[in-house]
């Protein structure tokens, strides 16, 4: 396939994604996104792991500025066990932060906390290795909150604010609700519910299923 034949996919892809989340917005529904276990990298990290002056490249692009980058390392516990091929997303930011699910956390024997995005203050740590070398990050390893990503316009039809924690109805082969989840509004989100690979697996949602939140 050609360069012009990719790029034309990829704008119908887009024109699909947007109708689709046109509609499920329209009736108030929010589109899952399993998040895979990753992390997010310093500039220094990535450096000291994949050499001076490395820049990250892009695979995919998920949502605003955020990648999925080709770039991937090991992540390895005080059990001595390792978990490979963990997907580093950019761009690069201030901290280091690894996002594990609940069941990674017993292969690596560590504890980390529940805690939003960002928020990486005493919380785990872990060895993380890469082709050029390996940083002992002293705290950075959480178990990701689930959360709610809205746009301003979707924020304000359905009176939710920035930070609201919601409930969310999840219908299907195993329905269930989630409660106190953390919204965060901006204006280069998309509409999307981030859970980890733990909450999919024991509700059955998959990447594209639709949930509701709760109004009371
Ligand atoms: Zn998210």
């Amino acid at each position: 396939m050609n360069y012009d034949a990719k790029m034309i996919e990829a704008a119908v892809r887009k024109a699909i994604a947007d109708a689709n989340q046109a509609v499920a917005e329209a009736s108030g529904e929010i589109k899952i996104g399993v998040s895979q276990r990753h992390i997010h990298l310093s500039q220094e990290d990535l450096e000291t792991l994949f050499g001076k002056g490395y820049k990250l490249t892009v695979k995919k692009v998920l949502m605003g500025r955020e990648f999925a980058s080709n770039e991937v390392v090991t992540l390895v516990g005080p059990s001595l066990k390792s978990i490979e091929n963990v997907r580093v997303l950019g761009p690069v930011r201030k901290n280091t932060q690894v996002e594990i699910s609940k069941t990674d956390t017993f292969v690596l024997k560590v504890s980390p906390p529940v805690r939003p995005s960002g928020n990486v203050e005493g919380s785990e740590r872990l060895v993380v290795v890469g082709p050029k070398g390996s940083v002992y990050l002293k705290e950075g390893v959480i178990i990701a909150n689930r959360h709610i990503h809205l746009t301003p316009q979707y924020a304000e039809k359905h009176g939710i604010k920035d930070n609201d924690y919601v409930d969310v109805l999840v219908e299907g082969i195993k329905p269930t609700k989630f409660f106190d989840v953390q919204v965060r509004v901006r204006d280069d989100f998309n509409v999307e519910m981030h859970i980890d690979t733990d909450d999919a697996n024991s509700t059955g949602l998959k990447n594209g299923d639709l949930v509701k939140i709760i109004k009371d």
